[in-house]
C-alpha cells in the first residue's frame, strides 16, 4: 500500500505561534502524540507529547515554536508504506507528516498505521 491509503486524512495542525498548552489540548481532544506545526498553509515544525513533557519539566511556558522540532521528517502519500517505515526507523521517530510539493500538510502516518498493515484480515 501507499501512504494515502493509511495515513490519518483528518489534518490537525497548530501555529507555532500558539501557546504548547494549546498544542497539548489538541493532543488530548483528537487522541494524537504528534502535531504538524504551520505557518502560512506551509509545515514548519512537529510537535510531540514528548516535547510538550520536556517543556513542562525544564519549567517552560512558552510557544509552540520554542519546543518543536524544525528539521521535519516527511513523506508524500504516494510513497510506499515500506519506504516509510524504514524512513521512521532509521531516524527513530514514530510518526511522519505527509506533505505535498507546496510543504502543504495532507496527512500524518504513524507507527500504529504500520503495525495495523500486518494485522489485516486477522
Ligand atoms: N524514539 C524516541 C522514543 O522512543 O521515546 C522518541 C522519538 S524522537 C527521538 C523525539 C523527538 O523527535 C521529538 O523532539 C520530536 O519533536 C521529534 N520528531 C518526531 N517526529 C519527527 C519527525 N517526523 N521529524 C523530525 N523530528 C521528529
Amino acid at each position: 500500500p501507499v501512504v494515502g491509503d493509511i495515513m490519518s486524512k483528518r489534518v490537525i495542525t497548530v501555529e507555532q505561534t500558539e501557546s504548547f498548552i494549546d498544542a497539548a489540548k489538541l493532543m488530548k481532544q483528537n487522541g494524537r502524540n504528534h502535531i504538524s506545526v504551520v505557518s502560512n498553509d506551509k509545515l514548519v515544525g512537529i510537535i510531540t507529547s514528548w516535547d510538550i513533557s520536556k517543556a513542562v519539566a525544564e519549567g517552560k511556558t512558552d510557544t509552540v515554536e520554542a519546543c518543536m522540532t524544525r528539521d521535519v521528517i516527511t513523506c508524500t502519500p504516494d510513497e510506499t508504506a515500506d519506504v516509510v517505515a524504514k524512513r521512521l526507523a532509521e531516524f527513530q521517530i514514530s510518526a511522519i507528516p505527509v506533505i505535498d510539493d507546496n510543504q502543504k500538510v495532507l496527512g500524518m502516518l504513524t507507527s500504529d498505521h504500520i503495525s495495523k498493515l500486518f494485522t489485516r484480515g486477522k
